[in-house]
Formats: C-alpha cells, structure tokens, sequence
C-alpha cells in the first residue's frame, strides 16, 4: 500500500506562491505541479465552478507520464486556495453533540431538533485561514462566577475542533433549492478544517443566538481540496437509522479516517491525541447541502460548509480537547485546553486494501499569546 497522501489517484487542487503570484497547482507524492495558465487565477473558484475536474485530472494524469517539471511540497508556500464567500459550520456529529451538550445542560444534552434538522450557524469568511497562519489567542468576554460582572481578557479555555470542509462547484440561484439526491453533485471537494473554539467565551455568549466571537477570531483549513471522484471509491452507506423527512433523504457518507495531533513547545515531535472516522457523522455532506437550500437560500462556487466537529462514539475518537481533557503528554504535560506554543495538526486519510491510499495533507496552527 502507499504510504503517500498524494498518488496520482488524488490530484488534489491547491494555490501556492510562485515568487508572489498565486499560481494553481496539483499535488503528486512530495512533489507539486503547477498549473499556471490551465486554470483561471488567482483562486480556484472559475474552476470549481466550472466542473470539468474528470477531465482536467485525465489532462494532469498525461502530463505526469511524461517529463513534468515538479517543485518539491517543502519549498513551496501554499496560499488560500478559495475565495470563500460564504462560511457554515454545521454540528453533523451525533457523539459529540450528546457529550458537548452534557456539558452545558447535563439534564437535557442533545435537542429535540437534533435528529431532525441538521444544526449550522453562518460563520466567518474573511478570518478563514490557510494551514500554517499562526493563531492569536483572543480575548474575549467571560464570566466565571454567576455571582461577579463578567471580565474580559485572554481566553483561558481555547480548543480545536477537528472537522472536514466541503467546498461548493456549482451553485444554486436563490429561491432554487438543490434536492439531497443531487447535492454531491454541487460539491466540488473536501479539506480539513480547525474551528478554533473559546469555550470560556462561546459559555457566556451562545444563548439565544449561538456561536459569536468564540469561534471568529480564526478558522484553518488544509491548502489542499481533494475531490470528490478520488473519493468514490471510500464512499459507504451511513449508519443513521432514525426517521428522515423527505427532501432530506440520503445515505452517502465517506469512510475518511481523521485524527488530530499535538506538539506543545517543549516536544519534539507531535503525539496523536485522536483518531476517528467521518464516516461517523449523524448528517451526510448531501443532508447539509440539501438542508442549507431548502429554504431557496443559494449556494455559491468556493462557499464553504464544515461538518462540525467529527467525533465517534469511543472517547478516544472525540475531536476536541472539551470532549477529551484531561489529557496527559507523553513528557509529563497535561493539558485541560491548549496552552500558547502548542501546536495543532489535523490528519485525514482514506485507506483499504487494495485501494490507493487517498489524503489530504495536514491542517496546522501555532497558538500565539494574547495581544
Ligand atoms: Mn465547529
């Protein structure tokens, strides 16, 4: 089997910076392949728009065979691949809906709505991003004692939340909802994303609107978009049994495993602190997509709608440290939440016998202290 993220099976799309322009490029083993005048620049959008991805990659796939002048992955910076216009984030995970909500309202964890309508709040663009942009520590407003005004200052309690983003191709025109059972058609691929979370500040604010400033200050993602027919062959049935209504029928899911790692500034080298499986989820990407519209509101090309964080039923698949604190580092650290200096990293990775192995690189960022 390969061990690479990148064999020619993938191809994933991305932008790198060719000596201060934005160029396109693929990805092939540790190498990237510039694609500077295939594709409309400076972002991917014109292409994910367009649709032509089979027949782009069979253009790619031709150019490999032959003497395609490659730049290895590590000298090259990648940049934003999208312009995201449009940021959702959805709460897809059953698990870790139940042991989050447990937390806020231990009597009453998982909403009557939960398994009926899947859960999403409109996010921010503009602070999305690309894997290696350190991350500022935010202050915010918090309050501790029930009994005391509340302060503001640095967050004390600053969490990663593992999750996978899909990008909107095509789009849908406003009024025009895109039916479950043709929503992957609308999807042009995924990467991974860190919805870096406040939880002290998300406590104070969540009520009655939801998630505010706790979760704007930054969100990562992976510079790399894998596509949807490298996928196809990890798709499987979901698991989900519950009663669906109609326009939201569908049973896609992706047998993705996801894990995230952790290097504090006294390591060496990072230690994996989860592992779990997209395949997991309660909604499919379909369900998100179809739901999203079903209002007749319109999806556009590089608008980007994340799972929410991907959590498995076992607690060593939970995707954020407010699900699997304390934890223990191997060189005697403990961590409740993270601490400036660590450094997180999202993994994601299709793999079975007999099949390419299928990835999607890595998503990383650096805590930095509070201004
Ligand atoms: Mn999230």
């Amino acid at each position: 089997m390969n061990t690479t993220d990148f064999p020619i099976e993938n191809l994933p799309f991305g932008v790198f910076d060719a000596d201060g322009e934005p160029h396109v490029c693929t990805a092939i083993e540790d190498n990237i392949l510039d694609l500077h005048g295939w594709l409309p620049e400076p972002a991917l959008n014109a292409f994910m728009a367009s649709g032509d991805v089979v027949e782009t990659k069979q253009r790619i796939r031709k150019l490999l065979d032959t003497n395609a002048e490659l730049i290895p992955m590590r000298d090259a910076t990648m940049l934003m691949p999208v312009r995201i216009g449009d940021y959702t984030d959805f709460y897809a995970s059953i698990h870790h809906a139940t042991r989050v909500g447990a937390k806020f309202r231990p009597d009453n964890p998982l909403l009557p709505n939960y398994k009926w309508i899947p859960i999403g709040y409109h996010g921010r663009a503009s602070s999305i991003v690309v894997s290696g942009t350190p991350v500022k520590r935010p202050n915010g407003q918090t309050r501790d004692d029930a009994n005391a005004p509340p302060t503001f200052g640095p967050s004390k309690r600053l969490d990663y939340e593992l999750e996978l983003g899909a990008f909107i191709g095509r789009g849908n025109a406003l009024g025009t909802p895109i039916a479950a059972n043709e929503a992957l058609d609308h999807v042009f691929g995924f990467c991974l994303v860190n919805d870096w979370s406040a939880r002290d500040i998300q406590a104070w604010e969540y009520q009655p609107l939801g998630p505010f400033l706790a979760k704007n200050f930054a969100t990562s993602i992976s510079p790399w978009i894998v596509t949807l027919d490298a996928l196809e062959p990890y798709r499987v049935q979901s698991q989900r049994e519950d009663p669906v209504l109609p326009h939201l029928a569908d049973d896609v899911a992706f047998d993705i495993t996801v894990e995230v790692w952790l290097r504090s500034a006294k390591m060496n080298e990072p230690v994996r602190l989860s592992r779990g499986n997209f395949r997991d989820m309660y909604w499919t990407v379909a369900q998100l997509v179809a739901h999203h519209t079903s209002n007749g509101c319109n999806l556009q090309p590089g608008d980007l709608l994340a799972s929410g964080t991907i959590s498995g039923p076992a607690k060593e698949s939970a995707g954020c440290l407010l699900e699997l604190s304390p934890i223990e580092l191997p060189n005697g650290e403990t961590r409740n939440f993270l601490e400036d200096g660590d450094e997180v990293i999202l993994r994601a990775y299709c793999e079975r016998d007999g099949l390419p192995r299928i990835g999607f690189g890595e998503c990383r960022g650096v805590i930095t202290p509070a201004l």
